[in-house]
């Protein structure tokens, strides 16, 4: 991992994963996720998972996921285990949500965005709306449920790449939804079972996640699960200086001339690879990037255009 990367060693087990959700194709922020998240568990002879998190319907665009994971075959990304779909693991995410409903750690709610609009979208403590019988409901988190890393309002954790982030818990984290009122299921409940499921000890991921952290702590110790480590790597610009997302259509991936890309996706994540590896193949690029393998040359890099 990122803070013992120097002095690897082959007995601390390690599985990391890479979670897309097919909102569209992946493009060159997304393949220094992968990549990034690849190269940590192969240089810590762990091994990788591919999960494809398809919970959320109305947000998918159709052919993504047959895209992505095509994609992640070109670039020579390959999951260790049989790819896991979220679509598919309602069960997991129930039994969850009734192991949380009778430890009372969540409670039902109707509170519309636009009642929590003055709070800037963050419900804590009691709810604005009573539950009337028959209309649709959401289940929040409760965030004072967990007092574990707690100090003054604030809830902290340590990132091997940024260091200790903190948020308080009634401006920033809040009562957090683990069921959608349209009865599907959220992001962090859903990520929190899988990750535990499939035995994950190692996130590394974008930077922008980063928010989504403190609120999947308190789920993990909420539900007995141990808690993974976490390493949030910088993200990609467009010349916009935005994040390159596929809401604000960053190209898809070159799928003609991946060595091309994979060498600048090395390139941008600090690692410095020699001009000639420009003319080998994936394999050996790859293979490559987990010798020379250096996280914390991350340290150095800010949210920077992609090059
Ligand atoms: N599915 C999330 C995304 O595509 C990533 C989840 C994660 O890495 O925790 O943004």
């Amino acid at each position: 991992m990122f803070s013992n990367s120097v002095n690897k060693t082959a007995n601390i087990p390690y599985i990391g994963r890479f979670a897309p959700s097919p909102t569209g194709p992946l493009h060159f922020g997304s393949l220094l996720a992968a990549l990034a998240s690849y190269l940590d568990a192969k240089s810590n002879h762990g091994q990788w998972l591919v999960r494809i998190e398809d919970i959320d319907p109305p947000r998918e665009i159709s052919g993504s996921k047959d895209e992505i994971l095509n994609a992640l075959d070109v670039y020579g990304l390959f999951s260790d285990q049989t790819i896991v779909f979220q679509s598919q693991r309602s069960d997991f995410y129930q039994q969850a949500l009734e192991q949380l409903i009778a430890q009372k750690s969540v409670f039902p709610c109707i509170c519309s965005r636009k009642q929590l609009a003055n709070r800037g979208g963050i419900h804590f403590g009691d709810c604005l709306a009573n539950i009337e019988t028959n209309i649709p409901f959401a289940w929040r988190f409760d965030s004072q449920f967990i007092t574990e890393n707690y100090s003054q309002g604030m809830a902290s954790f340590h990132d091997h790449l940024q260091g200790m982030f903190s948020q308080s818990v009634e401006e920033s984290i809040g009562d957090f939804v683990v069921k959608r009122k349209d009865q599907l299921w959220a992001y962090q409940l859903a990520m929190v079972v899988d990750d535990y499921e499939q035995g994950i000890t190692h996130v590394v991921r974008g930077i922008d996640l980063i928010d989504s952290t403190l609120r999947q702590n308190m789920l993990q110790r909420a539900l007995g699960y141990p808690i993974p480590a976490y390493a949030h790597i910088p993200v990609a610009c467009g010349e916009n200086g935005q994040k390159l997302s596929k809401q604000n259509l960053a190209p898809a991936l070159d799928l003609s001339h991946p060595e091309e890309t994979l060498w600048r996706a090395l390139s941008w994540l600090g690692q410095e690879p020699p001009k000639n590896l420009r003319l080998a193949s994936v394999k050996e690029m790859l293979l490559w990037g987990v010798q020379h393998w250096q996280p914390l040359k991350l340290q150095a890099i800010k949210n920077q255009p992609a090059i």
